[in-house]
Parts: C-alpha cells; structure tokens; sequence
C-alpha cells in the first residue's frame, strides 16, 4: 500500500509542485488549500488529486481536516507544511495584524498541522515532517520582520522536532527556497522582481519543481539518517 502525503497549501505554486512530485513518486496524496476553489478545482482535474479546504491557522479545523484525511485516504505518513503567506511593510508601518496574519499561518499554522499528525507517526514508528521555510528566515529581509520571524521560527520547530521524534522513526527537516516564480513573487512589482533576479548568482528564479525535488528526496527512505536538516535552495544567493 503506498504512503499517505499530505501537502499544505498544495493546490498552488510550490505546494502544487511537491503534491505531483509526491504523486509521481508513488504516494497517495492530499492536498489542502484555504480558499481559492477555482484553483484546487482545476489541480484536482489536472492531477486527480484530492484537494480539502481548510485554514492551517485554525487548530480545530486542521484536527477535523487531518482525520478526515485518514479517514478517506489512510493514516498520514508524510507531511508537508508549505502554506505560507506575506504581509509585507516596513517595520515602522507593520500593523498589529499584518504580524498577527503572518504567525498564525507560517509558524502557528505548523504547530496546528502537526500536532495531530503527531501521535499516530509516534505509535506506527514511522514519520516524515518537511517544513518550507525561506531564505528570509535564514537572513531577514526588509520590510518581512513578520515573514523572517515566521519562518526562523519554523527552523526552531524543525530541530526540536527532530530530535523528539528521532527514536519513534520520524524525521523532522526544512527546506530554504531562495526566489521561486510562483504567484507570491509575481506579485511583487516587476522593478522590485528585476531587482531581486539582479541579486541571484544562478540570474533566474527557481522553478517550484526544483524545490519539490528537495522534499521528495528527504521524504524517502533513503533520506532516514538526515534530521533535522535545513536544505537551502537558492541559486547561491545566501550560504548558512
Ligand atoms: P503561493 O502564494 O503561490 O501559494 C500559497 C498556498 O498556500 C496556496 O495554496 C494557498 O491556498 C495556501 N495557503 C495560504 N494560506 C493558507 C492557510 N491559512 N491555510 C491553508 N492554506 C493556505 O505561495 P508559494 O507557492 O510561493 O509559497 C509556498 C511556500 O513557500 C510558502 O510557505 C512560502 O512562504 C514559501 N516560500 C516561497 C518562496 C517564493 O519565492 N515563492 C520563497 C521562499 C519560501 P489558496 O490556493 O486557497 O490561496
């Protein structure tokens, strides 16, 4: 019987790409999204995977969504916590809010989702956790006091993890994308976008594909020795 993923935010942009890389690599695969059904609509028919809509900055609602999941699909082996958002200011301009948005999805929201995953990778002995953090965690960025601190917190997460989980056969890991061309950096003006292309040694954004193939590899059993880990993916643009 092949394993069960579950992808946050997998309808869309990177998350899209690591629920098809899941697929394609033989995993049964769930993927959650928050509100755009036009989008989870055409993925679903795209790909044949099952999309389920919920808010991972709602504990209760990612309890019910996880054992709906199980229920329908089978125990969860792998989870994927991918959802993100920004809410970009300066931070003498950043609103109670904006900072409030940002934690509940990006750093809350992966306490919510793997809190219920928890117990049932614990008993069957077997877990894989990737969290996509961001290079922005790894090193600030203007106007993202909220973001970095979001997904810094999300490494924090990951090496505690990491080590609760480690004799119960579950591993804990991050992966670091740089600049990847999905809607989230489309969205930025194209100046800004040119200015930060100017800044990447590789001089191109990456391919949400290219950071699919990260989690794919540290998912696998043959990654089952690397914990803990944070796999940066940026096209040289930052060394930890
Ligand atoms: P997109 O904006 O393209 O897609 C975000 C996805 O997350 C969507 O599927 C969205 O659902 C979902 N989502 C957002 N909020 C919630 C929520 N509260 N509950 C459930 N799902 C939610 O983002 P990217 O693909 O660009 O980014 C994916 C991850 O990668 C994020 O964590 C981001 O921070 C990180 N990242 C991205 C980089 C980039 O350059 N793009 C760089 C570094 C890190 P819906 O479709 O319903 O809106």
């Amino acid at each position: 019987m092949s394993r069960v993923a579950l992808v946050t935010g997998g309808s869309r942009g990177i998350g899209a790409a690591i629920s098809k890389s899941l697929k394609d690599a033989g995993y049964t695969v769930a993927a959650n999204y928050a509100g755009n059904d036009d989008a989870a609509r055409s993925f679903t028919e795209e790909t044949g995977i099952k999309t389920y809509k919920w808010s991972v900055a709602d504990y209760d609602a990612c309890k019910a969504g996880v054992e709906q999941v199980e229920s329908e699909l089978g125990p969860i082996d792998v989870l994927v916590n991918n959802a993100g958002i920004t809410r970009d200011a300066p931070f003498h301009k950043m609103t109670p809010q904006q900072w409030k948005e940002v934690i509940d999805t990006n750093l809350t929201g992966v306490f919510n989702m793997t809190h219920p995953v928890w117990p049932g990778m614990r008993e069957r002995k077997f877990g894989r956790i990737v969290i996509i953090s961001s290079i922005n965690g790894q090193k600030g960025q203007f106007a993202q006091v909220n973001y970095a601190a979001s997904k810094a917190g999300d490494l924090g997460i990951v090496k505690s993890l990491a080590q609760e989980g480690a004799r119960a056969g579950i591993t804990a890991n991050a992966v670091c994308p740089g600049y990847i061309g999905t809607d989230m950096v489309m969205a930025v003006p194209e100046k800004v976008r040119e200015s930060i292309i100017a800044q990447i040694p590789a001089g191109r954004l990456g391919e949400p594909e290219e950071i699919a193939r990260c989690v794919t590899f540290l998912v696998s059993d043959d990654a089952g020795f690397i914990n803990g880990s944070t796999i940066s993916a940026n096209g040289g643009q930052f060394f930890v």
